[in-house]
Protein backbone atom coordinates (compact mmCIF):
# COMPACT_ATOMS: atom_id res chain seq x y z
CA UNK A 1 0.00 0.00 0.00
CA UNK A 2 1.05 3.59 -0.82
CA UNK A 3 1.45 5.91 2.07
CA UNK A 4 -0.61 8.61 1.70
CA UNK A 5 1.50 12.18 0.74
CA UNK A 6 1.84 14.06 4.19
CA UNK A 7 0.03 17.20 3.18
CA UNK A 8 0.56 19.24 6.05
CA UNK A 9 4.18 18.77 6.56
CA UNK A 10 4.10 19.22 2.58
CA UNK A 11 2.48 22.83 3.52
CA UNK A 12 4.79 23.83 6.13
CA UNK A 13 7.83 22.56 4.30
CA UNK A 14 6.49 25.27 1.29
CA UNK A 15 6.33 27.37 3.85
CA UNK A 16 9.13 27.41 5.97
CA UNK A 17 11.80 25.83 3.53
CA UNK A 18 14.75 24.38 6.65
CA UNK A 19 17.56 27.02 6.45
CA UNK A 20 19.98 24.21 4.35
CA UNK A 21 17.58 25.18 1.39
CA UNK A 22 17.16 28.61 2.65
CA UNK A 23 20.86 29.53 2.05
CA UNK A 24 22.10 27.43 -0.43
CA UNK A 25 21.02 28.98 -3.63
CA UNK A 26 23.16 30.88 -6.52
CA UNK A 27 21.82 34.29 -7.20
CA UNK A 28 22.87 36.70 -10.08
CA UNK A 29 21.39 40.58 -9.97
CA UNK A 30 22.19 42.68 -12.79
CA UNK A 31 25.53 40.80 -13.89
CA UNK A 32 27.58 42.68 -16.91
CA UNK A 33 30.75 41.73 -18.54
CA UNK A 34 32.14 43.87 -21.04
CA UNK A 35 35.39 43.53 -22.97
CA UNK A 36 37.07 46.79 -24.25
CA UNK A 37 33.32 47.69 -24.47
CA UNK A 38 31.68 44.95 -25.82
CA UNK A 39 28.93 43.70 -23.65
CA UNK A 40 29.26 40.08 -23.44
CA UNK A 41 26.98 39.85 -20.21
CA UNK A 42 23.94 42.40 -20.29
CA UNK A 43 22.50 42.80 -17.11
CA UNK A 44 21.95 38.62 -15.91
CA UNK A 45 19.40 37.77 -13.07
CA UNK A 46 19.60 34.20 -12.04
CA UNK A 47 18.02 32.16 -9.19
CA UNK A 48 19.22 28.42 -9.03
CA UNK A 49 18.31 26.80 -6.18
CA UNK A 50 19.67 22.94 -4.63
CA UNK A 51 17.84 20.33 -6.16
CA UNK A 52 16.90 22.27 -9.11
CA UNK A 53 19.14 21.19 -12.27
CA UNK A 54 19.42 24.08 -13.90
CA UNK A 55 20.45 24.08 -17.74
CA UNK A 56 21.79 27.15 -19.29
CA UNK A 57 21.18 26.84 -22.62
CA UNK A 58 21.91 29.76 -26.02
CA UNK A 59 23.59 30.04 -29.54
CA UNK A 60 27.44 30.20 -29.47
CA UNK A 61 28.71 33.75 -28.50
CA UNK A 62 25.36 34.36 -25.95
CA UNK A 63 27.49 34.49 -23.14
CA UNK A 64 27.06 31.11 -21.25
CA UNK A 65 30.77 30.71 -20.78
CA UNK A 66 31.28 34.21 -19.62
CA UNK A 67 28.66 34.06 -17.36
CA UNK A 68 30.36 31.38 -15.01
CA UNK A 69 33.31 33.03 -15.51
CA UNK A 70 32.18 36.11 -13.48
CA UNK A 71 31.00 33.89 -11.48
CA UNK A 72 34.19 32.31 -10.65
CA UNK A 73 36.19 35.19 -10.77
CA UNK A 74 37.85 34.70 -14.22
CA UNK A 75 36.14 37.87 -15.49
CA UNK A 76 35.51 41.14 -14.17
CA UNK A 77 31.88 41.50 -13.57
CA UNK A 78 29.63 44.34 -12.11
CA UNK A 79 26.39 43.54 -9.87
CA UNK A 80 26.22 40.51 -7.59
CA UNK A 81 26.53 36.66 -7.68
CA UNK A 82 26.11 34.87 -4.44
CA UNK A 83 26.06 31.42 -2.94
CA UNK A 84 24.81 30.88 0.87
CA UNK A 85 25.03 34.60 0.85
CA UNK A 86 28.25 34.79 0.63
CA UNK A 87 29.22 37.69 -2.61
CA UNK A 88 31.74 35.83 -5.14
CA UNK A 89 32.35 39.08 -7.43
CA UNK A 90 35.65 40.60 -6.24
CA UNK A 91 36.69 37.54 -4.57
CA UNK A 92 40.28 35.71 -5.35
CA UNK A 93 39.51 32.39 -6.90
CA UNK A 94 40.93 30.29 -3.55
CA UNK A 95 38.42 31.92 -1.40
CA UNK A 96 35.32 31.23 -4.32
CA UNK A 97 36.44 27.58 -3.82
CA UNK A 98 36.02 28.26 -0.42
CA UNK A 99 32.69 29.46 -0.83
CA UNK A 100 32.16 25.99 -2.08
CA UNK A 101 31.82 26.95 -5.69
CA UNK A 102 33.47 24.42 -8.09
CA UNK A 103 33.04 24.92 -11.76
CA UNK A 104 34.89 22.07 -14.64
CA UNK A 105 35.68 23.65 -18.08
CA UNK A 106 35.06 22.24 -21.57
CA UNK A 107 38.49 20.68 -21.51
CA UNK A 108 38.81 18.04 -18.87
CA UNK A 109 41.89 19.63 -16.55
CA UNK A 110 42.74 15.99 -14.88
CA UNK A 111 46.84 15.42 -14.56
CA UNK A 112 47.30 12.81 -16.82
CA UNK A 113 49.92 11.16 -15.16
CA UNK A 114 48.87 10.70 -12.08
CA UNK A 115 45.99 8.14 -10.81
CA UNK A 116 42.37 8.75 -11.17
CA UNK A 117 43.00 8.48 -6.95
CA UNK A 118 45.42 10.40 -6.83
CA UNK A 119 43.20 13.55 -8.78
CA UNK A 120 41.13 13.02 -6.00
CA UNK A 121 43.53 13.20 -3.75
CA UNK A 122 45.46 16.72 -4.53
CA UNK A 123 41.52 18.09 -5.00
CA UNK A 124 40.52 17.04 -1.07
CA UNK A 125 44.43 18.83 -0.15
CA UNK A 126 42.16 22.07 -0.78
CA UNK A 127 40.71 21.86 2.37
CA UNK A 128 43.43 20.01 4.09
CA UNK A 129 46.02 22.25 6.38
CA UNK A 130 49.56 21.38 5.28
CA UNK A 131 50.54 19.70 8.27
CA UNK A 132 48.04 17.32 7.50
CA UNK A 133 48.93 17.01 3.88
CA UNK A 134 52.78 16.52 4.65
CA UNK A 135 51.79 13.91 7.22
CA UNK A 136 51.51 10.26 6.50
CA UNK A 137 47.82 8.98 4.96
CA UNK A 138 45.66 7.02 6.92
CA UNK A 139 43.93 4.73 3.81
CA UNK A 140 41.50 6.77 1.49
CA UNK A 141 39.80 9.57 3.27
CA UNK A 142 35.79 9.15 3.16
CA UNK A 143 35.39 12.16 1.01
CA UNK A 144 37.27 10.37 -2.27
CA UNK A 145 36.30 7.21 -1.26
CA UNK A 146 32.60 8.46 -1.28
CA UNK A 147 33.40 10.58 -4.51
CA UNK A 148 34.98 7.67 -6.39
CA UNK A 149 31.97 5.64 -6.26
CA UNK A 150 29.44 8.50 -6.96
CA UNK A 151 31.36 8.99 -10.20
CA UNK A 152 31.48 5.36 -11.00
CA UNK A 153 35.36 4.95 -10.99
CA UNK A 154 35.99 3.11 -8.23
CA UNK A 155 37.75 -0.06 -10.59
CA UNK A 156 39.78 2.75 -12.17
CA UNK A 157 41.34 4.00 -8.64
CA UNK A 158 44.81 3.37 -9.43
CA UNK A 159 44.95 3.83 -12.99
CA UNK A 160 46.23 6.70 -14.73
CA UNK A 161 43.90 9.45 -15.68
CA UNK A 162 45.77 9.52 -18.67
CA UNK A 163 43.97 6.57 -19.89
CA UNK A 164 40.58 7.42 -19.27
CA UNK A 165 37.89 7.50 -21.60
CA UNK A 166 37.03 11.17 -22.70
CA UNK A 167 33.75 10.83 -20.60
CA UNK A 168 35.17 9.49 -17.84
CA UNK A 169 37.74 12.29 -17.57
CA UNK A 170 34.75 14.65 -17.23
CA UNK A 171 33.46 12.28 -14.15
CA UNK A 172 36.99 12.54 -12.19
CA UNK A 173 36.75 16.29 -13.05
CA UNK A 174 33.10 16.48 -11.01
CA UNK A 175 34.32 14.15 -8.39
CA UNK A 176 37.43 16.18 -7.93
CA UNK A 177 35.07 18.99 -7.23
CA UNK A 178 33.00 16.74 -4.72
CA UNK A 179 36.04 16.02 -2.92
CA UNK A 180 36.42 19.81 -2.46
CA UNK A 181 32.19 19.70 -1.31
CA UNK A 182 31.64 22.33 -3.94
CA UNK A 183 27.73 22.97 -3.26
CA UNK A 184 27.51 24.61 -6.46
CA UNK A 185 28.71 22.96 -9.36
CA UNK A 186 28.84 25.12 -12.85
CA UNK A 187 30.10 22.62 -15.66
CA UNK A 188 30.40 23.85 -18.98
CA UNK A 189 29.31 21.62 -21.61
CA UNK A 190 29.97 18.44 -19.84
CA UNK A 191 28.94 16.31 -22.10
CA UNK A 192 30.17 17.99 -25.63
CA UNK A 193 31.94 14.99 -27.72
CA UNK A 194 30.57 12.13 -25.44
CA UNK A 195 28.88 8.92 -26.48
CA UNK A 196 25.56 8.63 -26.32
CA UNK A 197 25.92 5.95 -23.55
CA UNK A 198 28.22 8.47 -21.94
CA UNK A 199 25.69 11.20 -21.91
CA UNK A 200 23.39 9.16 -20.56
CA UNK A 201 25.49 7.91 -17.69
CA UNK A 202 26.30 11.70 -17.19
CA UNK A 203 22.89 12.76 -17.24
CA UNK A 204 22.71 10.23 -14.13
CA UNK A 205 25.16 11.15 -12.20
CA UNK A 206 24.31 15.06 -12.58
CA UNK A 207 20.98 13.99 -11.34
CA UNK A 208 22.48 12.04 -8.43
CA UNK A 209 24.73 15.20 -7.37
CA UNK A 210 22.07 17.53 -8.05
CA UNK A 211 19.13 16.31 -5.40
CA UNK A 212 21.60 17.91 -2.93
CA UNK A 213 23.66 20.64 -4.86
CA UNK A 214 23.01 23.60 -6.66
CA UNK A 215 24.10 22.70 -10.42
CA UNK A 216 24.05 24.46 -13.40
CA UNK A 217 24.91 22.84 -16.81
CA UNK A 218 26.03 24.79 -20.11
CA UNK A 219 25.11 22.37 -22.78
CA UNK A 220 23.84 22.45 -26.63
CA UNK A 221 22.63 19.23 -26.67
CA UNK A 222 18.68 19.20 -26.92
CA UNK A 223 17.84 15.41 -26.43
CA UNK A 224 20.45 15.68 -23.08
CA UNK A 225 18.21 18.73 -22.43
CA UNK A 226 15.00 17.20 -22.39
CA UNK A 227 15.68 13.62 -20.57
CA UNK A 228 17.75 15.45 -17.50
CA UNK A 229 16.74 19.11 -16.93
CA UNK A 230 14.45 20.27 -14.06
CA UNK A 231 14.47 23.67 -16.02
CA UNK A 232 16.35 25.94 -18.15
CA UNK A 233 17.57 29.57 -18.75
CA UNK A 234 18.28 30.77 -22.24
CA UNK A 235 20.71 33.08 -22.62
CA UNK A 236 20.70 35.34 -26.02
CA UNK A 237 23.34 37.89 -26.74
CA UNK A 238 24.39 38.44 -23.01
CA UNK A 239 20.55 39.05 -21.72
CA UNK A 240 18.51 35.83 -20.30
CA UNK A 241 15.61 36.03 -23.53
CA UNK A 242 13.17 33.21 -21.19
CA UNK A 243 13.08 30.75 -18.19
CA UNK A 244 11.45 27.98 -16.78
CA UNK A 245 10.55 24.09 -17.46
CA UNK A 246 11.80 22.46 -20.67
CA UNK A 247 8.19 22.56 -22.21
CA UNK A 248 7.39 25.97 -21.28
CA UNK A 249 10.71 27.09 -22.77
CA UNK A 250 10.08 25.14 -26.10
CA UNK A 251 7.23 26.48 -26.84
CA UNK A 252 8.16 29.86 -25.99
CA UNK A 253 8.04 31.32 -29.69
CA UNK A 254 11.33 33.89 -28.92
CA UNK A 255 13.06 31.05 -28.22
CA UNK A 256 12.15 28.70 -31.14
CA UNK A 257 13.22 31.85 -33.04
CA UNK A 258 16.69 32.35 -32.01
CA UNK A 259 17.98 29.13 -30.64
CA UNK A 260 15.59 25.85 -30.74
CA UNK A 261 14.32 26.23 -34.24
CA UNK A 262 17.65 26.61 -35.67
CA UNK A 263 19.32 24.08 -33.65
CA UNK A 264 16.98 21.55 -34.41
CA UNK A 265 16.60 21.99 -37.86
CA UNK A 266 20.96 21.36 -37.84
CA UNK A 267 20.34 18.26 -35.72
P1 LIG B 1 29.14 31.12 -25.12
O1 LIG B 1 29.83 30.39 -24.04
O2 LIG B 1 27.69 31.35 -24.83
O3 LIG B 1 29.31 30.49 -26.46
P2 LIG B 1 31.03 33.21 -24.51
O4 LIG B 1 30.67 33.55 -23.11
O5 LIG B 1 32.22 32.37 -24.70
O6 LIG B 1 29.76 32.57 -25.24
O7 LIG B 1 31.24 34.53 -25.33
C1 LIG B 1 30.31 35.59 -25.32
C2 LIG B 1 30.82 36.70 -26.20
O8 LIG B 1 31.92 37.34 -25.55
C3 LIG B 1 31.32 36.24 -27.56
O9 LIG B 1 30.95 37.21 -28.52
C4 LIG B 1 32.82 36.18 -27.37
O10 LIG B 1 33.47 36.43 -28.60
C5 LIG B 1 33.06 37.32 -26.39
N1 LIG B 1 34.23 37.05 -25.54
C6 LIG B 1 34.38 36.03 -24.68
N2 LIG B 1 35.56 36.11 -24.03
C7 LIG B 1 36.17 37.22 -24.49
C8 LIG B 1 37.42 37.86 -24.21
N3 LIG B 1 38.28 37.36 -23.31
N4 LIG B 1 37.69 39.00 -24.88
C9 LIG B 1 36.84 39.52 -25.78
N5 LIG B 1 35.65 38.97 -26.09
C10 LIG B 1 35.31 37.83 -25.46
MG1 LIG C 1 30.97 28.61 -24.07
Amino acid sequence: MTPRPDFKALEQAIAAPPGEFRRDYLQVKDLRVSFDGFVAVDGVDLVVTSGDLRFLIGPNGAGKTTLIDAITGLAKATGSASFGGVELLGLPSHKIVRASIGRTFQTASVIEELSVLQNLDIAAGLHRKPRELLGRRKGIPEAVQIAIETIGLAGLATAPAGVLAHGQKQWLEIGMLLVQDARCLLLDEPVAGMSAAERDQTGELLKRIGEQRTVVVVEHDMEFLRSFADSVTVLHQGKVLAEGTVAQVQADPKVVEVYLGESDASA
